[in-house]
């Protein structure tokens, strides 16, 4: 059977949702851990059942972006629109990322203006984080909105879904 991959954030532009956190909204959210580590998760939620899709918790040593893996990303200055290559931005990404998601502010060589990482335009978004919830479903089910809702009730903040396009 064929799956698909929807990968839940923190939809706000600088938030530092960690794994535990992440873990205390699970359980609240009615899942329970299967396996050491607490990487992998059941719901055992009543409106879950046979939803059959199986949860995951991914936990990043190191902060890291991400979006749904188009082809076609842009990324462009927040201030006078000229876009940015994929070679300038990872080098701004690595900066962000040896700064250890403190989101320092660099200077855009297009026009000198001064920006963060999570400030730039971006299309599709692209997320910031240090944790993520991934959800393995079959390609034909919907997004699970409602495990989605409840889990953004429990992590007290807008959640954002990515799905991965395969
Ligand atoms: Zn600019």
């Amino acid at each position: 059977m064929r799956h698909k991959y929807f990968d839940i954030v923190s939809g706000r532009k600088q938030s530092r949702v960690s794994a535990e956190d992440f873990r205390r909204a699970l359980r609240q959210a009615g899942c329970e851990p299967n396996g050491p580590g607490a990487f992998v998760w059941n719901s055992i939620g009543e409106s879950d059942k046979g939803s059959n899709f199986n949860i995951y918790l991914l936990a990043f040593s190191e902060p890291c972006a991400l979006f749904s893996n188009t082809r076609s990303l842009t990324i462009k200055c927040p201030n006078c629109g000229t876009q940015m290559t994929p070679c300038e931005w990872h080098g701004l990404l690595n900066n962000w990322r040896a700064s250890g998601n403190t989101g320092s502010k660099v200077a855009l060589k297009c026009c000198g203006v001064s920006a963060d990482i999570a400030a730039l335009h971006y299309d599709p978004p692209v997320y910031f984080t240090e944790a993520a919830v991934t959800l393995c479903a079959p390609e034909s089910a919907p997004a699970p909105l409602d495990f989605i809702t409840r889990l953004q009730n429990a992590v007290g903040e807008p959640l954002a879904c990515i799905e991965r396009i395969c």
